[in-house]
């Protein structure tokens, strides 16, 4: 199929490259020109673990192509994929300007019938909306169908979840656009489940609030384990060897952050709001996350209330592992904190510094390695459970710091693996420990 991919961000980028990788003729549209020359050149613009060699793999092959131009890229396509981003607007409900912005270009530019296949998470009956605002501006005589592709990617493993997810989910009130964009994914060899287009919307955005859901939980939880002496890891495995509970997403630690869980859980609220509907199990999902996030700080300023003169050693910025991803990291509130109690801090994170300049304090002093991070440091705050991080010796903390002490926002390691090490080892939902 001859295929176009609008917006050339986490989604777009790896939906367009997975699509060519599969044999499809992708041409990729971005109104940020600067990126589309860094793809032309071959170079992702992010960081996601195999994505370069696929893009300079399909490159070389002639079926991938970038560029700013909707009239060059739309040019004979039979498929257009809509991936542009939907965040969170001043009222918590999804910012649809960029999704207007393309379909007017779409209507614009479009020389012949088209599937048009919305990847972006939108509200549900915006799929219906999008036809609409297309039909009403196109030339007389094209026709457009539409179909919703939630995307479940994990920003970390987009490549990989992408040729290994669970299920692809596509909705469409039209039987011949479902089969072909059925057609178009069967060499993914996933599960693919069809709906009605609302439907398909609705699975996305329920699925993100119940996996934040599980999350605030167990952060819940983990803060009660504290107090009455439990310890939330144990708590977590024996809940989570229960199948209708299951282990995966409930990891006590800073909260979620991230472009997704706090927009899409606040949108859901919002698509509440707008049919009189309120949400108050999610309402709580979001409370407890927002108080959660600044838990870590909190512990700290709870043991030093003056942080003046004190050298903090941050480890991870990124929102979660394996990503450059800035957006809601928990370590923009968390740095603020600390800052504002006085602290001088030196950073680290494997990806995410260049990013993480732009959005942080310029006060914080980055640097090139966990060593050098908590050298002469008078305590260390871990924000992200980056492998390398995880796979750091406790050890070593005592070797470089002023005093061993350490506040693990991530639960990185279990009690068990620090007890008797001599760090002072303060974490989520456990004992402190040393
Ligand atoms: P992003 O901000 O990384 O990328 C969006 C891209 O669209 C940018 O490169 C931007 O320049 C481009 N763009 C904006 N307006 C455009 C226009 N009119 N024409 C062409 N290009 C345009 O966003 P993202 O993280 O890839 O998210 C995209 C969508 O996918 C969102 O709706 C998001 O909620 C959803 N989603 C994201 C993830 C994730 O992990 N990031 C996972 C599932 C779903």
């Amino acid at each position: 199929m001859k295929i176009a991919v609008i917006g050339t961000g986490y989604v777009g980028l790896v939906t367009g490259v997975t699509l060519a990788e599969i044999g499809h003729q992708v041409t990729c549209i971005d109104v940020d020109k600067e990126k589309v020359e860094t793809l032309n050149k071959g170079i992702s613009p992010i960081y996601e673990e195999g994505l370069t060699e696929l893009i300079q793999k399909n490159l070389d092959g002639g079926n991938l192509a970038f560029t700013s131009s909707y009239q060059q890229g739309l040019q004979g396509k039979d498929i257009v994929y809509l991936a542009v981003g939907t965040p969170q607007g001043e009222d918590g409900s999804a910012d649809l300007t960029y999704i207007h912005k393309a379909c007017d270009s779409i209507a614009e530019t479009l020389q012949n019938d088209v599937i048009i296949v919305t990847k972006s998470t939108v509200p549900v009956g915006t799929n219906s909306y999008i036809k609409k605002r297309i039909e009403d501006k196109l030339a007389a005589g094209i026709k457009v169908e539409i179909v919703s592709n939630p995307e479940f990617l994990r920003q970390g493993s987009a490549v990989y979840d992408t040729f290994n997810g669970d299920r692809i989910v596509i909705g469409s009130d039209s039987p011949e656009a479902l089969r072909a964009i059925a057609e178009v994914n069967a060499p993914f060899n996933l599960p693919i489940v069809q709906t009605d287009l609302k439907s398909a919307e609705m699975i996305k955005y329920a699925s993100n609030a119940f996996l934040a859901t599980k999350i605030s939980f167990i952060n819940e939880i983990a803060n009660l384990s504290e107090r009455v002496g439990a310890n939330v890891d144990l708590v977590a495995d024996g809940m989570g060897m229960d199948k209708r509970i299951g282990r995966a997403f409930l990891n006590a630690g800073a909260g979620f952050g991230g472009s997704c869980f706090p927009k899409d859980t606040n949108a859901l609220i919002s698509i509440g709001k707008e049919v009189d509907y309120t949400m108050p199990l999610l309402e709580s999902v979001i409370n407890v996350n927002n108080k959660q996030r600044g838990i870590i700080a909190e512990k700290v300023i709870e043991q030093y209330p003056d942080l003046s003169g004190k050298q903090v050693a941050v480890l991870g910025l990124a929102f979660k592992p394996n990503t450059d991803d800035m957006r809601d990291a928990p370590s923009i509130h968390i740095t603020e904190r600390l800052l504002e109690k006085g602290a001088t801090l030196r950073a680290y994170d494997p990806v995410a510094m260049d990013n993480a300049k732009k959005v942080l304090s310029n006060k914080i002093e980055y640097v090139k390695d966990i060593e050098s991070a908590i050298a002469d440091a008078d305590l260390a705050i871990i924000l992200t459970e980056w492998d390398v991080i995880k796979e750091f010796p406790l050890s070593a903390y005592k070797k470089y710091m002023k005093k061993a002490v350490l506040f693990d926002g991530r639960n990185c390691f279990t009690i068990d693996q620090v007890a008797g090490t001599d760090v002072e080892y303060h974490s989520i939902g456990r004992p402190v420990e040393n």
